[in-house]
């Protein structure tokens, strides 16, 4: 069924290309925008072998429409997606997933390939762009190169460019054409500066709609946070090298609603005074107010952020300017080194050999230097601020792992985090861009109360839906989370005399004196018997490091049991270690309690997975 219009949708993908010349489709699967700049890069791309290419959101397009694609002559349709927590699409990909898995499509004469992006520690590593991959192939579709695997957790752009150097080559064999331009810097946007805008028509951080943030008005999402009181603040550690918040937000009058196990989403904003420096270091008044239009009139996108807005918006609130510089935009800086020897340096770090692959991982990764650090270090380097603010990725929302819950706080969400605040080899301290801005917030009884843009993404992550169910929680650091919102659920239930089931809980941290989080609610809950069990474990308190998954290990018996009586099973925390190394104690629990082969184990836990009753909502 055609329902383009009443969904939103621009129109169908096909005829658009056919109207503007093009051949070439690049869709992107983005939740932090590194897809979707994969995308674009390819789609400029294809300049260089006489084809003509778009990149577009899955969201924005009918997917029906990919069959069509075998009506114009030499197309190509370009998947880069992400895979997003537990093996999941991501948001704007859905129906892209949905379209895929109905697979009943006649794809033959449609070429296509995949970039997948993703990280290694997930269990489900680009489980997504394989799906794509394969279901594509089942449909008939002739795959034009091999699917690329990125690897977010080394070096994804590295992963990118490389499986670029090999494809363009593929697609240039299989459509028999000949690269007629050298890779060049060019521009996607074009800067336009407004003439006498007023002030109600400038953006101001609003990440969609102009002044939303003003004028509020529910249904609240991504595209329309709400504006949330903080009401308390507290540091939850005593002492010790690093600070923990617990944040309180108000969320009353917004209608929005949330569960046990949710994450609430937070627009944060760049260090004032790390803008300033940019703003000097690139000879700019942050206050010039400036658009970005794209040069592609036929492109949704109009503008890679909401313009008009000054430069102090845009570099406070729409772009990244605290991660590592990426290579393409050395690349592109290059081109305004003064200084040949800053030039050269950066074209080496951008270029394809070992040995400035290496530089680069050196000087940049690992010596965490952001865009302001290379400016500053490379003082001949002068980029136009609006290309600048075209190269920059855009700032992301930061999600966080409610750790209340709605029965016991129906108008606050909780908020647990880690300051993220240290120094880098080159001697500059770098802190947490959301973590730091919280960290600033002045809940002063003179002042008005501080806000934050939020909205609220649901998870899978819940509860068993009896309340006689055994569950197992295995949450170190702030893992604990969203069960402190768990248990205040069941501490809930059982004084309301509801029966519920063993409730046991793994928590584990440096050293008991210092960040021990919650420490006095859970021993609360203890006393009160709502916790059946409180396991804890200090890594620096003892000579040897003793973590949760050691005593999950030494708990064999009493887990193998919790499972036989259909009990849940969950992990929240650091996914690089932890997760795996929880899986790993759980995968021999199972054979050893449970007289299983490896293969029949993971299969075991494969079931667990998908009945929900092992879950996992870990990041890294
Ligand atoms: P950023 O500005 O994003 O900086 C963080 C980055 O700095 C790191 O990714 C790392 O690359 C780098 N970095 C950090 N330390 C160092 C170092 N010592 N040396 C070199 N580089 C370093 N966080 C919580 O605290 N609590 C939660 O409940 C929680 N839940 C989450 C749930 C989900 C689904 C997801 C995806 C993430 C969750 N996070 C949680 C993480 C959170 O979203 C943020 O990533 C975190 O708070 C840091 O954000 P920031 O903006 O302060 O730091």
């Amino acid at each position: 069924p055609n329902n383009t219009q009443s969904q939103g949708k621009t129109s169908g993908f096909v005829d658009k290309m056919k109207a503007s010349g093009k051949n070439v489709v690049v869709f992107y699967g983005s939740q932090t925008g590194t897809a979707e700049e994969f995308a674009t890069r390819l789609s400029k791309d294809t300049k260089r072998f006489g084809l003509k290419g778009m990149s577009a959101d899955p969201e924005e397009y009918d997917m029906e429409d990919i069959p069509k694609l075998k009506e114009i002559e030499n197309s190509l349709v370009i998947f880069c997606v992400a895979t997003y927590g537990e093996g999941d699409p991501t948001d704007n990909a859905q129906e892209l997933f949905d379209w895929l898995q109905t697979g009943d499509a006649d794809l033959t004469g449609v070429n296509y390939a995949v970039f997948a992006l993703g990280n290694k520690t997930y269990e489900h590593f680009n489980s997504f762009g394989k799906l794509v991959d394969t279901k594509m192939e089942a449909m008939g579709a002739t795959r034009v190169f091999e699917i690329g695997l990125g690897d977010d957790d080394a070096n994804i752009e590295d992963d990118f460019i490389t499986w670029k150097d090999r494809f363009w080559p593929a697609v240039c064999e299989h459509f028999n054409l000949e690269q007629n331009g050298v890779e060049e810097n060019s521009r996607q946007f074009k800067l336009v500066i407004p003439e006498n805008v007023v002030e109600e028509k400038i953006f101001h951080g609003e990440p969609a709609r102009l002044n939303s943030l003003k004028t509020q008005r529910p249904p609240f999402d991504a595209k329309n946070p709400f504006l949330a009181t903080i009401t308390a603040k507290r540091e939850l550690h005593v002492g010790g090298d690093r600070g923990c918040l617990h944040i309180e937000i108000d969320i009353t009058g917004s209608k929005l609603r949330y569960d046990s196990g949710d994450h609430v989403a937070i627009f944060p904003a760049n260090d004032s005074a790390l803008v300033e420096k940019l703003g000097e270091l690139l000879g700019r008044n942050l206050d010039d107010v400036f658009s970005l239009v794209n040069l592609d009139e036929d492109s949704s996108k109009k503008h890679p952020f909401p313009c008009p807005c000054s430069y102090r918006t845009a570099l406070t609130y729409y772009v990244d300017i605290t991660t590592p510089v990426r290579t393409h935009i050395l690349k592109e800086l290059a081109d305004y080194a003064a200084d040949p020897v800053e030039k050269d340096k950066l074209l080496f770090m951008a270029s394809r050999t070992e040995e400035g692959k290496a530089a680069y991982q050196e000087w940049v990764i690992k010596d965490c230097r952001h865009i302001v650090a290379i400016l500053e270090d490379l003082p001949s380097v002068k980029p136009p601020p609006d290309h600048l603010c075209e190269m920059l990725p855009r700032l992301q929302a930061r999600y966080y792992s409610i750790s209340s819950s709605p029965k016991l706080f129906p108008t606050s969400i909780h908020i647990t985090a880690v300051i993220v605040d240290y120094e880098t080899p080159t001697g500059r301290r770098n802190q947490g861009v959301a973590t730091s801005w919280l960290k600033k917030k002045d809940l002063g009884v003179n002042a008005p109360p501080p806000t934050v843009p939020i909205f609220v993404r649901r998870s899978q992550f819940r509860l068993p839906f009896k309340s006689q169910t055994p569950v197992i929680m295995i949450g170190p650091g702030t893992g604990v989370a969203p069960f402190r919102g768990f248990v205040q659920e069941r501490d809930l239930l059982r004084r309301d005399g509801k029966p519920v089931g063993d409730t046991i809980l793994y928590f584990g941290c440096r050293k008991r004196a210092e960040d021990f989080i919650y420490r006095d609610e859970m021993e609360e809950y203890m006393n009160r018997g709502t916790l059946s069990k409180f396991y804890t474990a200090f890594s620096r308190d003892s000579p040897e490091k003793i973590y949760v998954q050691h005593l999950l290990k030494d708990n064999a018996d009493e887990v193998w049991s919790i499972l036989e009586r259909g009990g849940h099973l969950y992990v929240c925390g650091d996914a690089r270690n932890m997760a795996r190394d929880v899986h790993n104690v759980i995968l021999d629990i199972c054979q050893t309690r449970g007289n299983m082969s490896e293969t029949e184990a993971l299969a075991f836990i494969k079931k667990l997975e998908s009945q929900r009753r092992y879950s996992a909502d870990v990041w890294s």
